[in-house]
């Protein structure tokens, strides 16, 4: 099983909620390293790597990073150095900085404010070495991470066909908001109605949803009509109780979710985003609603665990 070989993630039909109509699309099932949102967008930078011939990878990320455990799974897959430079800030122990150890990954950490300066001296490190490194922004930020989510919004269009339910509302996390942002163009080149919530689990407005313009601007290029982006995009920060910090009411969501429906949160991303998506729902009803289920398992059990 490789990066490569993802099929359209499949929507499961969760039933009545709240007035509404649920289904959760499983983006947390990519056949590879536990899946997720990172996994989607790791598929094609990894195809930029290939195209190119780049033989090793730099990235960024905290130790809890479901982007850096992917990055450097498919690294040691393919018998590639992979080297993480990591936020002191940010660098407990996790199941995510375990696996990434396993992995083979060289991880630097320093001191939030060096790590810019410290990408850049790897980078010119490995190349005076004559290596040829492809460096990948943190969390898989950028015009490549958000087509990764225009892809899947025209995979959730063909979905809609195959089940026959148009879907009214998209909910998920938004962090550095390049789902968001994919989502939202998608939505914009396909020329279709439906609302897209974005929830925030750390950034607020206006700097959090102007983060999200930006990288719509970017990939739309001249494509970009400012009122329609303005529209479009839906930034709710109500949730962001601190990245990662536990909320008694993110945990019922998780402990919930998890009994009636089997399938598991984390307290970083998906509980906040669930949570946040059951209380704007309480003044709609009858909607058909797809909450896009974005990863993070092993951070379910760090979760579990009592760690974060
Ligand atoms: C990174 C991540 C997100 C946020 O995705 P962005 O594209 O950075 O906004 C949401 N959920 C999970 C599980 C993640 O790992």
């Amino acid at each position: 099983m490789s990066i490569e070989s993802a099929q359209p993630t499949i929507i499961v039909d969760l039933g009545k909620y709240k007035d509404n109509y649920l289904w959760m699309k499983r983006e947390d099932l990519i056949p590879f390293s536990f899946g997720g949102n990172k996994a989607r967008k790791a598929q094609l930078f990894f195809k930029e790597i290939d195209k190119s011939n780049y033989d090793c990878v730099v990235t960024y990320g905290s130790g809890s990073s479901n982007h850096c455990r992917v990055v450097a799974n498919e690294c040691s897959r393919r018998g590639m150095e992979c080297y993480i430079i990591s936020p002191q800030e940010a660098s407990e122990q996790t199941f995510n900085s375990q696996m990434m150890e396993l992995f083979g990954a060289e991880i630097t950490t320093v001191p939030v404010s060096e790590v810019h300066d410290t990408i850049e001296r790897k980078l010119a490190a490995l190349r005076a070495d004559g290596k040829k490194p492809y460096f990948i922004e943190g969390g898989g930020h950028g015009n490549i991470g958000t087509e990764a989510y225009v892809q899947c919004y025209r995979e959730i269009q063909e979905q809609e066909k195959e089940l026959g339910v148009h879907f009214d509302y998209l909910f998920f996390a938004s962090g550095t908001g390049t789902t968001h942002a994919g989502l939202v163009c998608g939505q914009i080149l396909a020329g279709d109605e439906r609302k897209i919530v974005g929830i925030s689990i750390a950034r607020k407005n206006p700097r959090g949803r102007d983060v999200v313009l930006d990288s719509i601007r970017s990939y739309l290029g001249d494509r970009a009509v400012e009122t329609e982006i303005q529209a479009k995009t839906i930034f709710i920060d109500d949730y962001t109780s601190g990245y990662g910090k536990q909320d008694y009411r993110v945990q019922e969501t998780i402990d919930a979710v998890l009994k009636r429906n089997g399938i598991p949160l984390d307290a970083t991303y998906t509980g906040k985003a669930f949570m946040g998506m059951t209380e704007y729902l309480t003044d709609i009803i009858e909607k058909n609603i797809l909450f896009i289920h974005t990863g993070g398992t092993p951070l379910f059990f760090d979760t579990l665990r009592g760690r974060r």
